[in-house]
């Protein structure tokens, strides 16, 4: 019988005929000791992505699994992209399994932001889409902060069962995962993790002392999602990386702010007003009158306003308008996958406008 080789970057069955489809490796990699795909190995060399190919049929039958299994089930979200790192359709899947809802990525919150307000929002949400899960986290897997305790509180929902880990790419499941395997084994970084959306493929599976297994499910990509609207390196850009600094910005009713060419802020109607940007330090924010509004971005998509670069223009979406009037003192206005604004004062009548396809939502401030 043909021996079976699993990829020590990402868990994928290894082949070496079809060069172009997943899990293929060239047969001088399977000399080695450790063997790898090559996609694992571009992306550990030279940082670089190869598509994926993992489509949504594949992930729903993954999903589908989940009901039928006895475990717990453990929701990775990305809090600066909730919405687009929701997987719509989980809640019908889990069946009488119990959920954990973690929001990852903490320590980039500014100091200002309140946790408890942020863990509320998260359940309110979760309950809005469908889902109730035990219990709300949130932490940190780059960092660490937080892994200790729902390490233990992973273990202690369990109740001796399999822990499935679910969420989609680029929240930081695999970081996540990581971080828990140290905690829960002391071993060091096993699985592919990267910056870019789509590196996790297929089910990896983590034996835990009683003989159960904590299993890392492939991440869906969410077509909605921010990150997959621009180029890679510019998702680096949007993607915050330090603790974000909030950017005050006192307009006037008929000024406008662009967040690089991503997106957009008008304020139309309103007495002055001091916005708080919470947005990845690195993306530009450049101010204009709202009439001259359009024509700066016809000029200046691809150039002073970007990301977008001027060469991926022709693919991407253009930006959709959404006009709220703000009822509540205190609100923010969510771009999902860049970041928000908190409106300080009731009454202002403003537009958001964000890539087709990516949403825009209200909250309470979290501040
Ligand atoms: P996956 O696609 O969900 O498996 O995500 P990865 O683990 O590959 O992480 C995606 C990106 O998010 C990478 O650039 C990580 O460095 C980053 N990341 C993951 N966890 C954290 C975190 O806790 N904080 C911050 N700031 N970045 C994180």
């Amino acid at each position: 019988m043909k021996e079976e080789y699993v990829c020590i970057g990402c868990g994928v069955h290894i082949q070496t005929e079809h060069p172009n489809e997943i899990g293929y490796a060239p047969n001088s990699a399977l000399k080695k000791e450790e063997i790898i795909c090559q996609r694992c190995f571009r992306l550990k060399h030279y940082n670089e992505v190869q598509d994926v190919s993992l489509t949504d049929d594949d992930f729903l039958k993954i999903l589908n699994g989940l009901g039928n299994k006895d475990a717990l089930i453990v929701k990775v979200v990305d809090i600066f992209d909730f919405n687009g790192s929701w997987l719509p359709g989980l809640h019908r899947f889990v069946g009488n399994n119990k959920v954990l809802l973690v929001g990852n990525k903490v320590d980039l919150l500014p100091k200002s932001v309140n946790h408890k307000k942020l863990m509320n929002w998260m359940k309110q949400q979760a309950k809005e889409l469908g889902l109730k899960p035990e219990e709300v986290f949130l932490v940190s897997a780059a960092k660490g902060q937080q892994m200790k305790e729902i390490a233990t509180e992973i273990d202690r929902y369990r109740k001796g069962k399999d822990v499935y880990i679910v969420g989609c790419t680029n929240v930081g499941k695999s970081t996540f995962v990581n971080r828990i395997i140290k905690e829960v084994t002391g071993e060091g970084d096993i699985i592919t993790t990267s910056h870019f959306p789509g590196t996790t493929l297929d089910m990896i599976e983590i034996p835990l002392e009683d003989g159960k297994a904590l299993i890392d499910t492939p991440g869906i990509i969410n077509h909605h999602q921010m990150a997959h609207y621009i180029d890679k390196r510019d998702l680096k850009i949007i993607t915050p990386k330090k603790e974000i600094k909030p950017k005050v910005y006192q307009l006037n009713d008929g000024q406008t702010l662009y967040f690089g060419g991503l997106s957009r802020f008008d304020f139309i109607h309103g007495d002055r007003t001091s916005f708080i940007c919470h947005f990845s330090n690195e993306i530009q924010i450049h101010r204009t009158k709202l009439e001259k509004a359009d024509e700066l971005y016809e000029k200046h998509v691809g150039e002073m306003l970007t990301p977008p670069r001027k060469d991926e223009l022709d693919e991407f979406p253009e930006l959709i308008r959404h006009e709220f009037t703000i009822k509540e003192d205190k609100t923010d206005i969510v771009y999902s996958g860049l970041g928000w604004i908190t409106v300080p004062t009731a009454g202002c009548k403003i537009a958001a406008y964000v890539p087709k396809g990516v949403n825009v939502t209200l909250r309470k401030s979290l501040i």
